[in-house]
């Protein structure tokens, strides 16, 4: 493959993904000190409006790092080691939820459903009548290994109606989809810069509702480790000079600030319904092609779309000539790393041009 034509794909990965030339921008810009009134007022502002994106009211803090810095602070600091938490696993990213708990030296009672298929809430409520001592449900919104969504709202509806906390992971979710962490009763969501909210990586977004402090609170053990606990977070977090204890990756956080001003911008109602109509003209036109698509209609990911290789195709192959075509694309995770091909499409990638562009790569690929 030429040099020409790898410099230049468009990132169809299931993130990070290609992010607009505006917020592209703020990357190059000087570099600004992470401290000081002007600062920590331009840092809120980015606050608030990840806040106006996710609906979310309680805290909600921007730090650097990736998603998976945001779970660990998020579980570490809401269960204590030996408590037990509901793990809904149906996918490589629940698993994740999982193992990551687990480390904590939280007790994990999983709650599974096959790779491709939902969680059902009503298995989530029967997991939490059978191990009452559970304090908490960890769920996946987005299974981006599957492009399967997670009926988050049933799901905490049912932890909430028991008295239960609920964590959500929204990195593949968050500003292409509703989170509605707030009405939903989150009492902590994470997402992260890359993905639907259109920046480069670098920072983790983690909310707190009111209930999930009551629990950092009720402790019986002090939270352990330094840099992802949510306590030293919330200790920081009013000081009009330096809202954290560690360096920010400032440029980022400018360049998340302009990707939401776009977002909120475009409005999240037709933001949403954007990453909707190109993902179902994905999946129809990959249908189309007797291609087999793994979420069902219902359940389908507005940011991701899994389908199975043809007979014969495996998917590392398939990924290779894709990217020769322009278009750089994921092979399945875990058990699905020869048979299934992941496309992201969001942001400034999920318009039905790019989509009908890339449909026309596969066709040719395919056809060939
Ligand atoms: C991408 C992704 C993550 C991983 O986040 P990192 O930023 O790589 O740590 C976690 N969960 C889901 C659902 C994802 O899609």
């Amino acid at each position: 493959m030429s040099e020409a034509v790898l410099s230049d794909p468009l990132l169809f990965i299931p993130g990070p993904s290609d992010v607009a030339p505006e917020v592209l921008a703020e990357l190059g810009r000087q570099v600004v000190p992470h401290y000081g009134p002007a600062w920590a007022k331009e840092y809120r502002r980015v606050v608030d409006h990840a806040k106006t994106a996710l609906q979310a009211e309680g805290h909600l803090f921007i730090y650097a790092g990736s998603g998976h810095l945001g779970l660990d602070a998020a579980i570490g600091s809401l269960f204590a080691p030996g408590e037990e938490v509901v793990a809904a696993c149906n996918g490589f990213f629940g698993e994740r939820l999982a193992e990551l708990a687990h480390s904590h030296g939280i007790r994990v009672r999983r709650c599974e459903a096959p790779w491709g298929s939902p969680v059902a809430a009503e298995e989530i409520g029967r997991a939490l009548d059978a191990h009452p001592e559970a304090k908490g449900v960890l769920v996946v919104h987005g299974e981006t290994s599957t492009g399967v969504q997670n009926p988050v709202e049933a799901i905490a509806a049912e932890a909430k109606r028991r008295g239960r906390l609920v964590v959500v992971d929204a990195v593949s979710t968050a500003g292409v989809a509703p989170v509605s962490v707030t009405a939903r009763g989150f009492d902590a969501c994470v997402t992260a810069s890359q993905k639907g909210l259109g920046a480069p990586p670098g920072v983790v977004l983690v909310t707190v509702s009111d209930e999930g402090w009551r629990a950092v609170e009720e402790r019986k053990e002090p939270i352990r480790g330094w840099s992802a606990n949510l306590a030293k977070w919330r200790e920081h977090a009013f000081s009009d000079f330096q809202p954290y204890f560690i360096t920010m990756p400032v440029n980022v956080v400018r360049a998340l600030g302009k990707s939401l001003e776009m977002l909120l911008e475009e409005g999240l109602a037709e933001r949403f319904a954007r990453h909707r109509e190109v993902s179902q003209l994905l999946r129809r036109s990959l249908r189309e092609m007797g291609l087999s698509v793994i979420a069902p209609d219902a359940c389908a990911l507005p940011s991701v779309t899994a389908f199975r290789c043809p007979e014969g195709v495996a998917a590392p192959e398939l990924r290779d000539a894709l990217l020769g075509r322009g278009f750089y694309v994921s092979c399945g995770l875990g058990p699905w790393s020869n048979d299934v091909i992941r496309v992201g499409h969001m942001g400034v990638n999920a318009t039905p041009e790019r989509i009908s562009r890339f449909i026309a790569a596969l066709k040719r690929e395919l056809h060939s």
